[in-house]
């Protein structure tokens, strides 16, 4: 069977295309509540949350994650909060 590519929403170029930055909370995963169901993957709209290589927990790319909470909100198994960023 053929691979399917992803469309990413993540530029390609450079460190000013972080949209991370824009971030007030973070996804924190509760990996003793995960499920490695792919929900949040599935709903994730910038392509940021991933699976490890070794295939055990799901990774979330904190450079592009503008922290919008759906992955918090989908989570059918509530392994996923959102945590205020600290104000530098
Ligand atoms: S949706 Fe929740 S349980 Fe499923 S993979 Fe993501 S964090 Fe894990
Ligand atoms: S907070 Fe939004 S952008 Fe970040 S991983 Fe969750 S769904 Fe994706």
């Amino acid at each position: 069977m053929s691979k399917v590519k992803v469309p990413v929403a993540r530029p390609v170029i450079g460190a000013a295309g972080k949209t991370g930055i824009w971030r007030v909370s973070r996804p924190v995963v509760d990996y003793s509540r995960c499920t490695l169901c792919g929900i949040c993957w599935l709903y994730c709209p910038d392509s940021v949350v991933e699976i490890s290589e070794d295939k055990k927990r799901v990774v979330i790319d904190y450079d592009y994650c503008k922290g919008c909470g759906i992955c918090s909100v989908e989570c059918p198994f509530n392994a996923i909060k959102m945590v205020r960023e600290e104000v530098r």
